[in-house]
C-alpha cells in the first residue's frame, strides 16, 4: 500500500503533537511531508529530526535565521526546504505531494491553509473549527466543487460522524443531510462544562487566565481552553455541527456531561440514541479521521468502565455561560453573524489572556460586537470574509480598551 502523504498545519500545538504521536505509530501507512508552525523553532526542529518532512513552513519570518542555524547541524539529506510568511505557508496546503491535510492551526489564522487544502481537493482533517464558523457555506462550497473530503477531528463532531448511518457519514459537508434524513431527530453535543461549572457566578469576575486554562479533562492550547471555560467552545461547535451536518439550530442540543466519556450522540425518531464513548484523548478522533474508513491504533487506553464513578448530565446554565446563547443567536441570525461572533471572541480571549479584560468581559465584548455589526449582510467570497473579520477585530479591540470593558470586571 502506498503511504498516505500528510501535511500538518499547526504541528507544534496540542492537536499537532497528538497527530504526530498517532502518525509515529504507523510509519508504514503515513509519511509526513509538510510541517507548519507559527514561530517556535525548538519543538519544530525536534519534529523535523524525527519525521523528516520534505517542506517546512514557519510563519514568523523573524525566526528564519534561528531555524536555518539549527538546520545546518542536520545531515544535508535530512534538511527540508523552508518556506516563511503567512501567504507562502498557506499555499503549501495545496501542494500536489499531499494526500491529507491536518488543519490544526488555532483561530481564523487557519482559514487560508484550510481553504487552500479544500480547494485542492484534499482529504482535510478539520480541527480548526474557527475557519468553518467564519467562512461557513463558502468553505463547504469550495470543498464540494473540488471534491475534497472534509472529516471532523473535533471530538464531538467526530463522534456524531461515527454515530451517523454509514451512507450518510460519507456526505459530511453536504448541506441539509440531517434535514433530508427524517429518521434523525437531533444531534446531542456533550460539553464538560469546563473548570467553572460549579463556581458561583458572583466569583466569575475574579477568574484568572491560569484558572481558565486548567481544564479538568482535556489538555489543550490556551485559546480553546478559555473557550471551554466560557463555553464559547461549545457555541462554536454548535455552529460547526450545523455546517458539517447541514442541520438547523433547533435540532442541536447541548448537554453538560462532566466526565467527558460520551463524546456526543445522535437521537433517532424511534427513541434510539447512539453515542460514541472513550477516554478523553484527541488521539482517538485523530486516528479515526486519518484511517477512515479503516481503523488504526491510536495509543489511547481502553475505556475502563469499572473505574467510572458514574456518568452525569445536566443542562448548561445560561446565566454563567452567556456565550453559548450568543452562538445560537448568531446561528439564527445567519448572514455574517457567526463570523462576527468568532472574530470578536478571538480578540476578547486574547485580551483576557493578556490580563487586560476580565472573564465576563469576553461574552460582553462579543454581544456588543454582534449589536454593532447587526446590519452586516451575507459575505459573497473569501475576500469579504477577511474584510468583515478585520473590521470586527478592530472594533472589538477598541471596545476592550474602553471603559465599557472595565465595567465587566
Ligand atoms: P495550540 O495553540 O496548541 O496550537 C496552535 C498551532 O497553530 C501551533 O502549532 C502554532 O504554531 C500554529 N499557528 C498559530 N498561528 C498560526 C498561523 N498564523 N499560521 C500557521 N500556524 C499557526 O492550539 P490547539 O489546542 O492545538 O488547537 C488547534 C485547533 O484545534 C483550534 O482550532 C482548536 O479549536 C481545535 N481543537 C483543539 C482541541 C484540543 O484538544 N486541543 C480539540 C478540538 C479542537
Ligand atoms: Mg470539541
Amino acid at each position: 500500500m502506498d503511504r498516505r502523504r500528510i501535511g500538518l498545519f499547526g504541528s507544534t500545538g496540542s492537536i499537532g503533537t497528538s497527530t504526530l504521536d498517532v502518525l509515529a505509530r504507523h510509519p508504514e501507512r503515513f509519511s509526513v511531508e509538510v510541517l507548519v508552525a507559527h514561530s517556535r523553532v525548538e519543538p519544530l526542529i525536534e519534529q523535523i529530526k524525527r519525521f523528516r518532512p520534505t517542506v517546512v513552513g514557519l510563519v514568523d519570518e523573524r525566526q528564519r535565521a534561528a531555524l536555518d542555524e539549527r538546520l545546518a547541524s542536520l545531515p544535508h539529506a535530512h534538511r527540508p526546504e523552508v518556506v516563511t510568511g503567512q501567504a507562502a505557508v498557506d499555499d503549501l496546503a495545496g501542494l500536489e505531494c499531499l494526500d491529507i491535510v491536518v488543519a490544526a492551526v488555532v483561530g481564523t489564522a487557519g482559514l487560508g491553509s484550510t481553504w487552500n487544502a479544500l480547494a485542492a481537493g484534499k482529504r482535510v482533517l478539520l480541527a480548526n473549527k474557527e475557519s468553518l464558523v467564519a467562512a461557513g457555506e463558502l468553505m463547504l462550497d469550495v470543498a464540494r466543487r473540488a471534491g475534497a473530503t472534509l472529516l471532523p477531528v473535533d471530538s464531538e463532531h467526530n463522534a456524531i460522524f461515527q454515530c451517523l448511518p454509514a451512507d450518510q457519514a460519507a456526505l459530511v459537508g453536504r448541506a441539509g443531510i440531517v434535514e433530508e434524513r427524517r429518521e434523525i431527530d437531533r444531534l446531542v453535543l456533550t460539553a464538560s462544562g469546563g473548570p467553572f461549572r460549579e463556581r458561583p457566578l458572583a466569583d466569575f469576575a475574579a477568574i484568572t487566565p491560569e484558572q481558565a486554562c486548567a481544564h479538568p479533562n482535556w489538555s489543550m492550547g490556551r485559546k480553546i481552553s478559555v473557550d471551554s471555560a466560557t463555553m464559547m467552545n461549545k457555541g462554536l461547535e454548535v455552529i460547526e455541527a450545523a455546517r458539517l451536518f447541514g442541520v438547523a439550530a433547533d435540532r442541536i442540543e447541548v448537554l453538560v456531561h462532566p466526565e467527558s466519556v460520551i463524546h456526543s450522540m445522535v437521537r433517532f425518531v424511534d427513541g434510539s440514541v447512539i453515542a460514541e464513548l472513550g477516554e478523553p484523548d484527541m488521539r482517538t478522533p485523530i486516528a479515526h479521521a486519518l484511517a477512515w474508513p479503516e481503523r488504526i491504533e491510536s495509543g489511547v487506553a481502553p475505556l475502563d468502565f469499572g473505574a467510572l464513578a458514574g456518568l452525569h448530565f445536566e443542562a448548561p446554565d445560561p446565566a454563567r455561560f452567556p456565550a453559548l446563547g450568543l452562538a445560537f443567536d448568531a446561528l439564527d441570525a445567519g448572514a455574517s453573524m457567526p463570523l462576527v461572533l468568532n472574530a470578536a471572541n478571538e480578540v476578547a480571549v486574547a485580551r483576557f489572556l493578556e490580563g487586560r479584560i476580565g472573564f465576563m468581559a469576553i461574552p460582553a465584548a462579543i454581544e456588543a460586537a454582534m449589536t454593532a455589526f447587526a446590519a452586516a449582510g451575507p459575505v459573497a467570497n473569501i475576500e469579504a470574509v477577511l474584510e468583515v473579520d478585520r473590521a470586527v477585530r478592530d472594533w472589538t479591540a477598541d471596545w476592550c480598551g474602553s471603559p465599557l470593558a472595565r465595567q465587566e470586571r
